[in-house]
């Protein structure tokens, strides 16, 4: 028998129109491209999104188009959000740090439309117009004032393009199936893969991703999102902000220590949310010039694994949870978090830390398991270690323009190598190709490069398995230094014996002046694994 209540389809011009409603008045605040603070509100914001709706009609702009941004988080990034996804098209959020072939892939493998682009970005879409096959624009985000000059001819200026617009629009109703963004993984291997979501598994994700016990975002919120808005979609939070009407305060291109720190003061930020190197830069300027975050309750870290030494810091020096969060592109993104407990009232301090390494638990939305080679599941006692494979409404099912299901018996397979306890907790061990394997045993990366990063001379740390004659393969340690404490080899593997397990010790380290990062900011260990491949068979 059939439940008897309504089928409101869910979509994002419904999670818009509650936000006019209920939420009007909440603030968003944008560090901007040319120069000082903007500021406006949830109902100014809509206003501009449906005018920019309207303007995208104008241009034929149908259901199903594919419409790229290459943009900053900012104001204007947020009104494309809504204007474009509104309409039943396509936001499709182009990386700019990808390489240009990869964009040059990805443009025309979407078959991009239009490209609404930050000036600062214009220069890498200038680098491959002439080679992408389906756009018949470019808009640049700013105003008339700002417009910079250019080798494309006929640009369309952001705020002329929607001007004259009308504030109201009727917007369209559809399946809530229907496509409302895409984003391209940048996979280390082979071309880029697109992962599309709907407007279901969009409101769904930021229903679930941000309620109480996940990220617990209220309209008491000020959240300072430093996860990119290219990246999918900023974790969901411009989506739920709207929901619930919690301030956004958005960094613009200015993501070092020192403007995030002043902007975390002058509006009040209670929740950063962002990847682990952000934090490595505010926390290193807050420690140089002696300053306490006050007004931060917590920072959401995810995108890598969080340092327990970070953990440490900004709990010891700025009074501020850790948030330790794990999901990736496919997953909308996220799967788990490490929430508090009420345990951990009375836990001290460094067993709560331990716990808060871990990924956390699965947020309500997201089920796991871990699987070895042979699809069988294993144990969840902690110790096991499997492949992890997710299940889920926010979780793709196939990539963008494949026939193949992407799935193994209705799981999807993470590519991450994981444990998970008792209660639930699950412990990323690696990524199943970094995974080091020495005389048949094996040794987590990730386990290895926490631990340094804890010696007080280490800024950042990366552990690659290269070959080895007697065990196959051992870990090579790569350090890059902060400058604050004595730092060379025998001080690092000194500071790691009693740590780690003995064969788990690295069998070198090198100094480097900085780490290789991939374009969503994680460490890209494909050209060190390449450059060092023979290091240890001298
Ligand atoms: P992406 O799709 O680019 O966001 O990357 C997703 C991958 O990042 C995951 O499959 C993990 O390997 C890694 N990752 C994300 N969050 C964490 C975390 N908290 N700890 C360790 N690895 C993480």
């Amino acid at each position: 028998m059939l439940g008897n209540m309504m089928n409101e389809q869910l979509l994002i011009s419904g999670v818009l129109e509650h936000a006019i409603k209920n939420n009007a008045n909440t603030e968003i605040v944008s560090n901007t491209i040319e120069g000082g603070i903007h500021r406006y509100t949830i109902k100014d914001s809509a206003k501009r999104s449906k005018k920019l709706a309207n303007a995208l009609l104008n241009l034929n702009i149908k259901e199903g188009d594919i419409i790229a941004t290459m943009a900053v988080n900012s104001y204007r990034h947020l009104e494309l959000y809504f204007g474009i996804s509104g309409l039943g098209a396509v936001l499709h959020t182009l990386n700019p740090r990808l390489f240009p072939d990869d964009i040059k892939y990805i443009v025309n493998h979407a078959e991009d439309k239009y490209i609404f682009v930050d000036a600062p970005f214009l220069p890498i879409i200038e680098n491959v117009i002439s080679d992408l096959k389906t756009v018949k624009g470019i808009v640049v985000l700013t105003d008339k004032e700002h417009m910079p000059s250019s080798s494309i001819k006929n640009l369309i200026c952001y705020e002329d393009f929607i001007d004259d617009e009308s504030e109201e629009i009727v917007w369209p109703e559809f399946d809530e199936n229907t496509a409302s963004s895409l984003c391209y993984t940048s996979g280390t291997t082979g071309n880029p893969k697109g992962v599309l979501y709907s407007h279901r598994s969009t409101v769904l994700h930021a229903w679930y991703a941000t309620a109480g016990n996940a990220m617990n975002l209220t309209s008491e919120t000020v959240l300072l999102p430093v996860v990119p808005m290219f990246h999918v979609n900023a974790w969901g939070i411009p989506y739920a902000s709207f929901m619930y009407g919690a301030k956004m305060v958005f960094p613009g291109p200015f993501t070092d220590g020192e403007s995030i720190c002043n902007l975390i003061t002058s509006e009040k930020v209670n929740q950063l949310m962002g990847v682990p190197t952000v934090w490595l830069d505010l926390l290193n300027y807050t420690e140089k010039n002696n300053i306490k975050l006050e007004s931060v309750n917590s920072v959401l870290v995810g995108g890598s694994a969080a340092p327990k030494a970070m953990i440490k810091a900004f709990q010891e020096k700025h009074d501020c949870f850790l948030l330790h969060g794990w999901g990736m592109t496919e997953m909308s993104p996220l799967g788990t978090l490490n929430s508090y407990t009420p345990e951990m009232d009375s836990m001290d301090l460094e067993e709560r830390y331990e716990i808060q390494t871990s990924q956390g638990r699965a947020v309500y939305g997201c089920s796991m398991k871990i699987v070895n080679d042979e699809g069988e599941v294993l144990p969840n006692e902690g110790k096991t270690f499997g492949r992890l494979m997710v299940k889920g409404p926010a979780i793709i099912e196939r990539y963008f323009k494949s026939n193949e299901t992407a799935l193994e018996d209705g799981w999807f397979d993470t590519g991450d190598v994981a444990t998970i306890d008792t209660h639930g907790y699950m412990r990323i061990v690696d990524r199943s190709k970094d995974v080091i394997k020495s005389g048949g045993e094996w040794i987590s990366s990730i386990d290895l490069e926490n631990t340094a990063v804890g010696h007080p001379g280490v800024a950042e740390a990366c552990v690659v398995g290269v070959a080895h004659a007697k065990w196959d393969e051992r870990p090579l340690l790569f350090i890059v230094k902060n400058g604050l404490e004595e730092c060379d080899k025998d001080s690092v593997l000194d500071y790691l014996s009693d740590k780690v397990a003995k064969w788990w010790l690295p069998d070198d380290v090198i100094f480097l002046d900085e780490l290789p990062h991939g374009a969503t900011g994680k460490l890209l260990k494909t050209g060190l694994r390449e450059d060092y491949k023979k290091h240890l068979m001298k």
